[in-house]
């Protein structure tokens, strides 16, 4: 039963009181809520203090560079959806989030600490090497989002730290492909997410990335495999492609669950590698 709850004036507060109890974080609640409901009427079940942080206005920022995207831990989905400086594929993934109110409330940094496999955010910020800013009340340190996250609801967060900014690299993309499938178009939890960048040059590849969401304990991205196909025409990435589902083939490993099977998880997670590799025109 919750037994405290505290609302810091200032990010500096928010930090000492982190260092001084542990609490829980809540940002937008969205997960949390869910996670902690016991049924209608029933008062949701904490075991910690609660931290709320969504008022802070040092977490409120969105700021667009030449180098890229600074968002602080506090901004909403719906936030980043009417900013004009995030990308359009971005917003095309934001956009098939939960519903408006749950966007209201959202943010980008509670879909991350969440760390589920099937947060819709985590391709697109693995596929960019997007970094995230990590604070407690004596240090900061910034890690890659690959290596924030441990597996399913496992990070290394430290007891005292907040998620303070998570920080997108600039990067020109002219083939971009996302697909979310779900038991339905909108509001729903995913079954297998894909996203696909390319940077083609003179019929050459000179960038690519692929990252797939909801297929194994954490989001399946090789640059080993993205590598091999830096440099080539694209007659000659479409006659890799086999091979090339062939390996990612052994990095999808999913599960069965209430949402779909493991067998239909693998064969379209693989058909949207296919289709992507063979249309890059
Ligand atoms: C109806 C509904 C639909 C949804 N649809 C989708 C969907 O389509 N796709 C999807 O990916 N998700 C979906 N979600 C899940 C959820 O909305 C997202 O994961 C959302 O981004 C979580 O953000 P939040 O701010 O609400 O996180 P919260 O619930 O506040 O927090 C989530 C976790 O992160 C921690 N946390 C939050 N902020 C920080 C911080 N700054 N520092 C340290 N820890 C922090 C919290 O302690 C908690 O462990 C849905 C949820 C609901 C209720």
């Amino acid at each position: 039963m919750v037994t405290d709850a505290y609302r810091p004036l200032s990010l500096a507060d928010a930090l000492i009181f982190l260092a001084e109890q542990d609490c829980l974080p809540v940002a937008g609640g969205t997960d949390l809520m869910v996670q902690a409901a016991r049924g209608t009427g029933v008062r949701p079940n904490f075991e910690k203090t609660l931290l709320f942080i969504a008022h802070l206005q040092e977490l409120q920022h969105i700021h667009v560079t030449d180098t890229g995207i600074l968002i602080g831990a506090a901004a909403t989905l719906t936030a980043l959806l009417e900013h004009e400086g995030i990308p359009a594929v971005f917003k095309e993934i934001l956009k098939q989030m939960a519903a408006a109110p749950t966007r209201h409330m959202a943010t980008l940094a509670g879909n991350i600490v969440n760390a589920s496999p099937a947060g819709d955010t985590l391709p697109y910020l693995y596929a960019l090497d997007a970094e995230l800013v990590l604070r407690s009340r004596d240090r900061e340190r910034i890690l890659p989002v690959a290596d924030f996250i441990r597996g399913p609801k496992q990070t290394v967060r430290e007891k005292d730290e907040l998620l303070t900014e998570i920080r997108i690299p600039a990067e020109e993309f002219n083939i971009q492909r996302y697909r979310k499938l779900g038991q339905r178009k909108g509001m729903s939890l995913t079954k297998v997410s894909f996203l696909g960048l390319a940077r083609k040059k003179a019929g050459r590849i000179e960038d690519i990335r692929i990252a797939l969401g909801s297929v194994a304990p954490r989001i399946v991205r090789s640059r080993n495999i993205e590598e091999r196909m830096l440099g080539k025409s694209l007659t000659e990435a479409r006659t890799m492609e086999p091979l090339v589902r062939k390996d990612y083939a052994v990095l999808i490993v999913p599960i069965d669950d209430a949402r779909s099977t493991a067998q239909y998880r693998k064969q379209v997670s693989l058909r949207l590698i296919r289709d992507f590799i063979e249309n890059l025109k």
